[in-house]
């Protein structure tokens, strides 16, 4: 007999089944049942593929045994079973790096605790929600010995060898004092319709029927049967006019283990020249791992009715990764290997057409403006991911992703942004920073403002290194505010400016020499109203953003980029400096000109105590 200690986070987990989660206990059953399907679909893999499995008897079934008496719950599986090593690995640690994290992130919310378990592959453990000791008797296939598990919760189990006759698992669950309703027929049978319907195999069970006699003087019979409760059938074969809707979201559940309702779901069959089903959905709540670089992959391959593969990062592309569903494909060998699938022709087309299918049925789903926000901003950020490496559906993602504007509340789309265009506006204008606010106030927008141009807000990390991939909309070009090309685009009268310009000039020339090693130009603007003056970038250079993003990606010898200063004509600073070109004191306000400029973008100043030094020196001349 040989004791072993839970590793910490099973533990934890543990405690925490046992301690702090009291609704929706049910699920513990989906969870087992899942496992055992799991169990099977890799059993028939390899009595497919793999020479040593080919002789091996493969009837899969799952069987669950209720025994009132000793207040257990059985659920065995004819499947690929575990041996000793596999018990170790599989019921005593938690193998995923995800599930720390996840741990410390339960809410303590019991009720959307729960909800969440199934999703980090801590399933198993859910059944000391509603066992105080959990047996697990296993025979790994096409091996000799079988070992049984025990536990009882609190910090470790027990292996020790044991009886089997045929490969598979059989887990006994013994109930604690409460839950007696999992003793019950009816209860369990309605759990497996709500969330099991659809494995692709059966589950029976036994049922006590009543036999009533002919002769109405006998007294009626109880009678045994064993009963198959679940329809197995693989859901995304059947016609789409035969599925209700409630079966496509008992689906979803079975297969995302998450319990709420699907946003949509896409299913389709193709036939001709490529044969394949896919059903798709997009879930209404996003996985906790959805921006974990190891996050879990949503889509599960099928070839002919046979489970491939769940861990599959490519079968959609990445920004799509929230996506959850089928693809089974009827024209792929079945030992198709991890570099074969990668490359595989047939399934690249496959991902193609459903990504097509995906972005066209969001854009449909995309009329339904409230539901669409709600899983814009749960999604968005992803979806948009997809402008930086998705070159031919650009197009078709541009359409769905929403922005802030300067002009209007909530979020708008490029269109709804074309369509208040001025007639003589030439591009889409857009600013990108990490606060809100800033940009709002930025004094960059303020000639955009007092022409009323629209501007889009763009205050998402993923902005700053998309955005600049993207150049047009719709044949419109999309442009930075900060852009030294926009001037031209938003001036008022040319030649006039250009007349005054010249007579500019001198002081212009001498902030330039005062700033030649911090700005690269210094410059009259036309896009400021009331502030003083305003940075603004080469239109071949990498704006302040940009540069944060690519020293944050770890590029740390970046060749220093010098803004350009743009200062405001108008402004009483300028005005005052222009009628005593010798001002002693030039060389200040060229430089509190420029550092002004940096704070309002967000950015740090190099030097805070000379920038001090100055102020004070004018306040105290001002005082
Ligand atoms: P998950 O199923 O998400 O991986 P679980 O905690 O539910 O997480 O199960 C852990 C592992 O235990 C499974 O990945 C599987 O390898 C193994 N396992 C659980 N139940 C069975 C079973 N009935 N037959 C074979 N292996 C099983």
């Amino acid at each position: 007999m040989a004791k072993h200690q839970f590793q910490t986070e099973v533990t934890q987990l543990l405690d925490l089944m046992i301690h702090s989660l009291y609704s929706n206990k049910e699920i513990f059953l989906r969870e087992l049942i899942s496992n055992a399907s799991d169990a099977l679909d890799k059993l028939n893999y390899l009595t497919l593929t793999d020479e040593n499995f080919k002789n091996l008897s493969y009837t899969p079934k799952i069987e669950i045994g209720i025994d009132k008496e000793a207040k257990t719950l059985t659920i065995s599986d004819s499947g690929i079973g575990m041996n000793e090593e596999d018990l170790v690995e599989n019921l005593g640690t938690i193998a995923k790096s995800g599930t720390k994290s996840f741990i410390q992130n339960l809410s303590g919310d019991a009720k959307k605790d729960s909800s969440l378990i199934g999703q980090f592959g801590v399933g198993f453990y859910s059944a000391f929600m509603v066992a105080n000791k959990i047996e697990v008797t296993s025979k790994k296939a096409g091996q000799d010995e079988a070992y049984t598990w025990v536990s009882e919760a609190g910090g470790e189990y027990e292996i020790t060898p044991s009886q089997k006759e045929t490969h598979g698992t059989s887990i006994t669950l013994h109930l604690k004092d409460d839950e007696n309703e999992f003793l019950e027929f009816y209860r369990i049978e309605g759990i497996i319709k709500k969330y099991s319907n659809h494995i692709p195999f059966g589950i029976w069970m036994d049922k006590e029927e009543t036999k009533y006699s002919e002769n109405e003087d006998e007294e009626p019979t109880k009678e045994i049967k064993n009963v198959q409760i679940n329809k197995a059938s693989a859901l995304w074969r059947v016609g789409k006019n035969d599925i209700k809707d409630e079966e496509y979201k008992d689906f979803y559940k079975q297969i995302s283990h998450d319990s709420s309702d699907p946003f949509l779901w896409i299913h389709t069959k193709a036939e001709g020249k490529l044969e394949y089903n896919t059903l798709f959905y997009i879930p209404s709540v996003a996985p906790m791992d959805l921006f974990r670089v190891d996050f879990q992959p949503g889509v599960k391959l099928y070839v002919k009715r046979v489970f491939i593969t769940d861990d599959e990062k490519e079968l959609l592309p990445i920004y799509l990764r929230f996506v959850r569903g089928i693809i089974d494909a009827e024209d792929l060998p079945l030992n198709v290997s991890r570099e074969i699938l990668q490359q595989n022709r047939i399934l690249e087309s496959i991902k193609k057409a459903s990504v097509k299918k995906i972005l066209g049925e969001l854009k449909k789903f995309q009329k339904d403006t409230d539901k669409y926000l709600e899983f814009y901003k749960k999604f968005g950020r992803v979806l948009k991911e997809g402008l930086y490496g998705d070159f031919e559906n650009r197009d078709a993602i541009l359409d769905l992703v929403l922005f802030k504007s300067s002009k209007r509340d909530g979020l708008i789309s490029l269109k709804e942004y074309k369509e208040a265009m001025h007639e003589d506006q030439k591009s889409i204008y857009y600013i990108a920073g990490e606060d809100e606010a800033l940009l709002r106030n930025s004094p960059l927008i303020e000639q955009f403002k007092a022409k009323d141009i629209e501007v889009l807000l763009l205050d998402e990390e993923v902005d700053a290194i998309v955005m600049p991939m993207v150049h047009e909309y719709d044949k419109t070009p999309i442009k930075p505010v900060n852009n030294s090309d926009i001037d031209e685009e938003i001036k008022d009268e040319k030649e006039e400016n250009k007349e005054q310009e010249a007579s500019y000039l001198e002081v212009i020339v001498k902030m330039k020499e005062i700033l030649k090693d911090v700005a690269k130009d210094v410059k009259i603007s036309s896009r400021l109203s009331d502030s003083p003056s305003v940075l603004i970038y080469d239109k071949n250079d990498p704006d302040f953003q940009m540069q944060q993003m690519l020293k944050q990606m770890g590029q740390d010898n970046l060749p220093k980029v010098k803004p350009i200063l743009e200062v405001n004509p108008k402004h009483e600073i300028f005005v005052k400096l222009m009628k005593d070109t010798n001002a002693t004191m030039l060389n200040d306000v060229a430089y509190l000109l420029m550092d002004q400029a940096k704070l309002a973008e967000g950015m740090k100043l190099d030097d805070i105590s000379g920038f001090a030094k100055r102020l004070n020196k004018i306040i105290a001349k001002a005082l």
